[in-house]
């Protein structure tokens, strides 16, 4: 009699479980309030900054993917994403993120590995890829000589392979071997840019406070171009910021997935470092918060670029809307 009613629990609770899954999903937001920041914690250093070099910031986008709502739940939607080209009077195009790649555009999501199918929905176009619309712009691929990656996620090292003059530069804590495994979720390709470009990783065991980061580094020893260490969304993961002549801009990479990301607590499954990610958030917070000349450029957003910015130059901004990558075209 007792075993029967657990029987008849058991099945109850399974019934209301499934129930509770099949209405609501299986997304449990990943609350993290972490540290607090104190303004304190505010400098911008010691950093030698050149006021003559003129920057310029080419922006560009590449797609629009979505991440499965079992990553992220419902703040889920189609969402852009950007590359960054960098002009520099001394060194160059540098490049921030190659972002989707042109296979994507022939073949769809079947250019993607399996998993990545299941957990992500990509769109692109034909020639939409980075550097075929760098080449109808003149900004050649193979003249730019550095290619700095946020992270190497699928979304943001699309056909790097076509800038074959360049150093590939990733965060210190990249772990190449998981991201050649399942992790970077294009494990060949990770592999192949590997064997022709050995990475190089950028070295924050002496990175110095600025803003409201703790260690940053000085990539061209000029003050142009600041790497922050990240560490958030992925191993490895970094943004940087830029100082155009009007201004500082901040590409933060997946640190900051979006604008809706920094309003929320939640910081998805879609971090591989949770606590640290909160904790990188809480940093742009405050940031944002002392510095709002500052213009941030999140991983898959945009934000207002004020029309006197002469120093970014936005390509192509009708791709800027997701209408743009519907199936149709
Ligand atoms: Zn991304």
């Amino acid at each position: 009699m007792f075993k029967k009613k657990i029987t008849k629990f058991v099945l109850l609770l399974f019934i209301l479980l499934g129930l509770f899954f099949f209405f609501h999903g299986f997304y449990f937001p990943v609350n993290i309030k972490g540290p607090s920041i104190s303004k304190k914690d505010y400098t911008l250093g010691k950093m030698p900054f050149n006021d003559s070099i003129k920057l310029k910031l080419h922006v560009f986008n590449t797609g629009i993917n979505k991440v499965s709502y079992l990553l992220a739940g419902n703040v889920n939607p189609w969402r852009p994403v950007p590359t960054f080209v960098i002009e520099h009077p001394k060194y160059g195009l540098i490049v921030f993120d190659t972002g989707l790649s042109a296979k994507i555009a022939l073949i769809g999501n079947k250019a993607l590995h399996p998993i990545t199918r299941m957990l992500f929905d990509t769109r692109s176009l034909k020639g939409k890829d980075l550097p075929s619309q760098m080449q109808r712009d003149s900004l050649f691929p193979t003249k730019v000589h550095r290619v700095i990656f946020s992270h190497l996620h699928f979304d943001h090292i699309g056909n790097a392979d076509a800038f074959t003059n360049a150093t590939f530069y990733v965060g210190q804590d990249t772990d190449l071997e998981d991201m050649t495994r399942m992790e970077g979720f294009e494990p060949d390709f990770i592999a192949q840019l590997e064997k022709d470009h050995p990475f190089k990783k950028i070295d924050f065991s002496k990175g110095k406070p600025f803003a409201t980061f703790k260690k940053v580094v000085d990539l061209l020893g000029d003050g142009s171009i600041i790497a922050v260490w990240g560490n958030g969304h992925l191993d490895g993961s970094i943004g940087i910021f830029v100082r155009l002549p009007k201004g500082i801009v901040f590409l933060t990479g997946d640190e900051v997935v979006h604008f809706d990301w920094l309003k929320s607590n939640d910081v998805q499954r879609i971090s591989k470092n949770p606590k640290r990610a909160a904790e990188v958030r809480n940093r742009i917070r405050m940031l944002e918060k002392l510095r709002p000349d500052i213009l941030i450029f999140p991983g898959h957003d945009f934000p207002k670029v004020p029309v006197n910015r002469t120093d970014i130059v936005i390509h192509h901004p009708e791709l800027f809307k997701n209408k743009a990558w519907s199936l149709n075209n």
